[in-house]
């Protein structure tokens, strides 16, 4: 496990966090969360220097709910795609949040093993908080992907 500040792993330093952390809390205040009324919002930072965001969006079937991740990988590919490299997910009280295992997979095809996040234990990288993935390299050791 590496430190809050990631120094521990030798982890990038020129990761703004609290502009990550400012950006999802920002989020979390556009969220449409009337049955919960739990708010989410994440932010990542993108290799090119983009931030990325999004807000969870419930839904009255509640099975269609959009996790705040999904909003924010959409953003990735509808600005110029590339891949994350640090992401953080909060609540409304900016207290982390750990992505559910979907969000997970969604954090691993859009980010690297490397990629960093915040977590309530610490900066970890993916490889460590979705260990043993499925991952496109596992379809790609059976058939070409394009
Ligand atoms: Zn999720």
């Amino acid at each position: 496990m590496t430190g809050a500040d990631g120094a521990a792993h030798g982890i990038r330093d020129d990761v703004d966090w609290e502009a990550l952390r400012a950006e999802a809390v920002r989020m979390t205040t556009l969220a449409y969360a009337p049955y919960s009324r739990f708010a989410v919002g994440v932010a990542g930072l993108v290799e090119d220097g983009r931030v990325v965001s999004g807000c969870n969006v419930e839904n009255a079937a509640y099975g269609v709910t959009l996790c705040a991740e999904c909003g924010m990988v959409s953003q990735l590919h509808a600005t110029g795609g590339g891949r994350l490299v640090a992401v953080w997910c909060v609540d409304r009280n900016g207290d982390t949040l750990m992505p559910c295992g979907r969000c997970r997979q969604l954090l691993w095809e859009n980010g690297t093993p490397d990629t960093l996040l915040q977590t309530p234990a610490g900066i970890l990288a993916m490889h460590e908080v979705l260990p043993q993935a499925f991952g496109r390299d596992v379809l790609e050791a059976v058939a070409p992907v394009d």
